[in-house]
């Protein structure tokens, strides 16, 4: 390597090198070729994108051996001291065109010193699944991990929640770092308050540099509040695409507030706060209305690893922005996806939320139809007539919810005029949509119906045209 790159500050103390995984086969399945544009890599043929994504040849001026990354963590509320990556690894970093860091991190590609009892695989199932969902969070503005490549690797695996034995494959996708809050815990549980403070300088530096400050306990305090902001700004946007996680356990929340992680994931049917996305959680933890909650439970478990470096008040004091970021967010976003302007006065935007899902829960209508068919309120009303559930729309309980959209200004109405917006369906991924892409592919390796599915969502992406700010941030 003959630069340096920013995970090599804290490489001593948070990794360690470990061996890729030597597949019978390699097939490429997917390779996203907008963000190899952003990255620099799009030059990359076919037998190098193997090389480097399936074999992990190292990139050039890269690292020369995978990382796996070591942390801790609170699953489903437990402490669980023996996590780590068990079948992942940081592969290189890298900056965007807007110089934002970002890792290339794996899954599925072959036992670590952390896999404990795993084979340290990714089903192809499991990998397919991933880019549907995090394709269509990037769609909808929702900040997220974005997969990257996917190759299948010609072996088998055996699961308790697919059909077995079924297909592997090795992912790929880029985080803006894979800094964990069990990062952070992992450290203050082994009292190594020394690295503790180096990873605070880390995230701050390439991260969070608005947190910046001379005095150690106050750059602590500074990235808690910028942690705190980003979670939920997220779990806002997670609220308003009906997105339900799925294991919100404290190893699977980012420093920097992007979604990953997110196995088990669904996108609500219908509204339904008592939503459970993994079939393991019984007790409905992780449930779409908890979200919010679980968010800010997770941050206080990062304020606690934080107390060697400042004192609990302050810590309380940065833990303070998350609750105003996730209601701001929150409103924001269902506006945005609404194609609508608030009004900006909080009561009135809060009682029009309230109306609104009220309104969804009670009489049952399609979330993402229901989304689709108002986009931009009153430009929409002639769309509206002709949904598939037009009835809903002419019953009288959804006449203070239709007076309250029509009332709100549409937002860059002209985004109507895109071919997304002609059609009469939203690009949906709902449980039985993915079972249906899976099938073919199942049966006669037949991927048409699951790129047809990506080509509708980046149609979506290019319809609702999102603006963005430095750091990625979309906007409506
Ligand atoms: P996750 O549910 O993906 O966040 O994973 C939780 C922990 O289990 C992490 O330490 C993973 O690396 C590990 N893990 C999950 N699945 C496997 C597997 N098939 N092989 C090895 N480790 C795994
Ligand atoms: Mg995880």
């Amino acid at each position: 390597m003959t630069h340096s790159l920013p995970i090599q500050d804290i490489a001593s103390f948070i990794a360690d090198p470990v061996e890729p995984a030597d597949f019978p086969t390699l097939t490429l399945r997917y390779w996203n070729a907008r963000w190899a544009e952003e990255t620099g890599l799009s030059d990359l043929q076919e037998p190098d994108q193997l090389s480097h994504f399936g074999r992990f040849a190292p990139l050039a001026n890269n690292l020369p051996q995978p990382l796996a990354l070591r942390y801790h963590g609170h699953q489903f509320g437990v402490y669980n001291p023996q996590l780590g990556d068990g079948r992942g690894f940081l592969f290189a970093q890298i900056q965007d065109t807007e110089g934002r860091w970002l890792d290339l991190g794996t899954k599925g590609s072959g036992q670590t010193h952390w896999s404990r009892q795993g084979d340290g695989r990714l089903t192809l199932k499991g990998g397919a699944r991933e880019i549907l969902a995090a394709n269509y969070l990037e769609a909808h503005g929702v900040n997220t991990s974005k997969p990257f490549a996917l190759i299948e690797t010609g072996e088998s695996l055996h699961r308790n929640d697919e059909p077995s034995p079924t297909r592997s494959a090795v992912l790929t996708r880029l985080s803006h770092s894979h800094i964990r809050f069990g990062s952070f815990q992992r450290l203050a549980y082994l009292e190594q308050t020394e690295d503790l403070a180096r990873l605070v300088d880390y995230c701050v530096c390439y991260f969070h540099p608005e947190a910046d400050d001379p005095d150690m306990s106050q750059k602590t305090v500074n990235l808690l509040a910028a942690i705190s902001n980003a979670t939920g700004r997220m779990i806002g946007q997670w609220m308003a695409t009906g997105f339900v996680h799925g294991v919100m356990n404290t190893d699977n929340f980012n420093i920097t507030g992007e979604t990953f992680d997110f196995g088990p994931w669904r996108f609500l049917p219908v509204s339904d706060p008592n939503f459970t996305a993994a079939y393991f959680d019984q007790q409905g933890l992780y449930r779409f209305g908890r979200q919010p909650l679980q968010g800010g439970w997770a941050l206080q478990q990062l304020a606690s690893a934080l107390l060697p470096l400042a004192d609990a008040e302050s810590l309380a004091g940065g833990l303070k922005p998350y609750e105003q970021a996730y209601q701001q967010s929150f409103i924001a976003h269902t506006h945005a996806l609404l194609g609508l302007e608030p009004l900006g006065d909080a009561n009135s935007d809060t009682e029009f939320l309230q109306a609104f899902y009220a309104w969804m829960t009670n009489s049952e209508a399609s979330w993402p139809q229901t989304f689709f068919d108002w986009f931009c309120g009153r430009e929409s009303e002639p769309r509206a007539a002709a949904s598939p559930q037009a009835n809903l729309y002419r019953q009288d309980a959804f006449t203070p919810v239709r007076e309250a959209i029509i009332a709100r200004k549409p937002t860059r109405p002209e985004r109507l005029a895109h071919t997304y917006f002609q059609g009469v369906h939203p690009a949906s991924l709902l449980v039985d949509d993915v079972e249906s892409l899976w099938a073919p592919i199942a049966e006669r390796d037949d991927w048409s119906d699951l790129q047809a599915k990506l080509d509708h969502i980046e149609q979506a992406r290019q319809a609702f045209a999102w603006r963005t700010e430095p750091g990625n941030i979309r906007l409506p």
